[in-house]
């Protein structure tokens, strides 16, 4: 599992490469060095979020500049770097293609490796599965390396460090979980799970821009111009949400790392190396819209909780300029399909009553075809009103 441990931070305006790979280099700096982590002769496995085949300049997907300057500091300490990820929607290659990865993969030498061949690994500690099926590649590797990009979630609030290693789970298997585990707390005790077997020696997060609004794909990029670096996954997570605006209870992820006692979910117990991260605050960095204050009506049973979301939850909806290449119903989780763009003539495009709102759709459209549409509730009554009113009602 992480421990806790302190977070680097350094200052990057631009994905200039070299002043990435300075400022990933200072990161490291403050925390031994890449030879800390990196041994001669090992394989180290670079885990970026390759969503998918999204052009650089929309931030859905970890920058080049980033991944290569990693890559190059695991040369520099004599090991060997893999990149890998098994993007939501299309083939590796194709994607880290789009994502700018080819001179990456020439220069540096890094291999790339898809996780599409699957393995069994016993979960130590479990809370959700005692055996998990991620990546082969895990028992190929002697090092993980997080390379997340700091993002908004539709379903998670907040997709960082922790969320990253979702990725590990091989191609269709991920849908298969989004049915399973429908409550966003259910699926972050599972990355919490996936956490406990991969365990990365780091993350070195990607907040230079980072993605704000409707994330994880169709929300819009919003300069922070930081690099975050740490080996407690959860930490790096605390201090990525904080800024962003977010607090830890508000992330579905820190909210279940905090009652499994998992990590350091206080902000004030960790250390902030290489600046004050106040400094780089953006207050008014948008929000996904529609859940962060779900998670603030805690003294709520369960199933009241679930109910209230339920009624508030929005729903996807398909817009016009659709090209109806298919791709949000191949990766809807429910079967037959909830989604359905070839509906045009008449019958509902989304089968309300059959999705389970996992979003998948409006995360693999490429065209931003997709919104999430707010409730009739939900445009009238401000949940975080209503759970203002409730926590003070209930205190
Ligand atoms: S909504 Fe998006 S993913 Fe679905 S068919 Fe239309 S363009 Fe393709
Ligand atoms: S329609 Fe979209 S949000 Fe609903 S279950 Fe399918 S993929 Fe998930």
């Amino acid at each position: 599992m992480s421990t806790s441990a302190p977070v680097a931070l350094a200052k990057a305006a631009t994905y200039d490469p070299a002043e990435i790979l300075a400022a990933v280099r200072g990161c490291l700096g403050h925390q031994g060095g890449i030879r800390a982590w990196v041994k001669p002769g090992q394989r180290v496995l670079l885990k970026p979020n390759l969503l998918g085949g999204f052009p650089v300049e929309r931030a859905v997907t970890t920058h080049p500049a980033v991944i290569r300057a990693v890559a190059l500091l695991v040369r520099e300490a004599g090991g060997e770097p893999w990149i890998g990820d098994s993007p939501g929607m299309g083939a590796l290659d194709k994607v880290a293609s789009r994502c700018g990865l080819e001179p990456v993969l020439a220069e540096t030498g890094a291999r790339l490796v898809d996780f599409s061949e699957a393995a069994e690994y016993p979960v130590p500690g479990h809370r959700v599965v005692p055996q998990l099926t991620l990546t082969r590649v895990l028992r190929e590797v002697d090092v993980i390396i997080s390379l997340p990009k700091l993002k908004t979630h539709g379903h998670l609030v907040m997709t960082g460090a922790l969320k990253n290693q979702y990725g590990l789970i091989p191609g269709s298997l991920k849908s298969q979980w989004h049915f399973r585990l429908r409550q966003p707390e259910w699926m972050a005790a599972l990355i919490l799970d996936i956490d406990r077997v991969a365990r990365p020696a780091l993350a070195i997060m990607d907040a230079v821009v980072a993605m704000e609004g409707a994330g994880p794909s169709a929300g819009q990029p919003r300069p922070v111009g930081a690099l975050l670096a740490g080996a407690c996954l959860v930490s790096v997570d605390v201090v990525a949400c904080q800024l962003i605006g977010l607090q830890p209870p508000q992330v579905p992820v820190l909210a279940a790392a905090a009652s499994q006692q998992y990590g350091t979910t206080d902000p004030r117990k960790i250390e902030v190396l290489g600046g004050d991260w106040r400094s780089l605050r953006v207050p008014d960095f948008a929000p996904v819209p529609h859940l962060a204050d779900v998670q603030r009506l805690v003294p709520l049973p369960a199933f009241v909780l679930r109910w209230i979301r339920r009624l508030w939850t929005a729903r996807p909806r398909i817009l016009p300029h659709c090209t109806q290449c298919g791709i949000c119903a191949a990766g809807c989780p429910v079967k037959p399909t909830a989604i359905h763009p070839d509906r045009t003539g008449g019958g509902p495009q989304v089968e309300d009553h059959r999705c389970i709102c996992c979003y998948c759709c409006h995360e693999f459209c490429p065209q931003h075809a997709i919104e999430l549409r707010q409730s009739w509730l939900a445009r009238r009554i401000s949940l975080g009103r209503l759970a203002d009113r409730a926590t003070r009602w209930l205190s």
